[in-house]
Order: C-alpha cells, then structure tokens, then sequence
C-alpha cells in the first residue's frame, strides 16, 4: 500500500488489516449476545472479561471439531483487542501472555 500524495517516508510499521467481525457466539433466544463490547473488550451480556465463562463454552460448541477454526478467530480478535486496549490506556494494559492466555490459550484445554 503507498500513501496518497506527497511521497513522505512513513515512520509507521506495516499493521494487519482488521480482524473477522466480533459476532461469536451467536445469540440464543433473543437473549443479549456474550460477544464483546468494544473497545473495552467486555462481555455485553455480563460484563466479564471477553470471551468470557459462557461464550467459551459456547464458542467451544459451535466450533466444534475445528478448533484451528476456533484458534484462528480468537486470534484476529486478540489483535483487535490488543489494538483498542493499547489506544484506550497505554499505561495499564494487559501483558500480551496474559490476553494470549485469555484469548487463545484456552482453546487446548478441556472445559472444566
Ligand atoms: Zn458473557
């Protein structure tokens, strides 16, 4: 991609493009959707850290068997969050093993 225009050096790193929309899980029964509020990266049905206890179970179901699939997704979301958290607060964000941890690293486990 080049900048339009003038042909100034950029200082700015080359960033991914936006990760997929954040629409997982799905909603059920016309109850509020434990997907993430953003740029807080809050549940908007709870309130807890997203994904939080019920969308990891229910991501957990509805990927079920493809759980690279699942991998995948949550990893376009961490960068996002990473990107919105990073902007809202440079001071206090989370360390990226600890949104790795939240984000992804759950997935290899089984649900307890
Ligand atoms: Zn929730």
């Amino acid at each position: 991609m080049t900048a339009g225009g003038s042909g100034a050096i950029t200082t700015r790193l080359f960033a991914p493009e936006r990760g997929p929309r954040p629409q997982r899980p799905y909603a059920s029964g016309g109850e509020v959707p434990h997907t993430p509020l953003r740029p807080m990266w809050c549940c908007r049905a709870d309130g807890q850290p997203w994904p939080c206890g019920q969308a990891r179970l229910l991501l957990r179901v509805e990927y079920d068997g493809n759980l690279p699939g699942l991998s995948i997704y949550l990893a376009g979301l961490m960068y996002d969050a990473m990107r919105d958290l990073y902007h809202l607060n440079p001071h206090d964000t989370p360390e990226p093993t600890t949104l790795f941890t939240r984000f992804i690293a759950w997935t290899r486990r089984q649900p307890a």
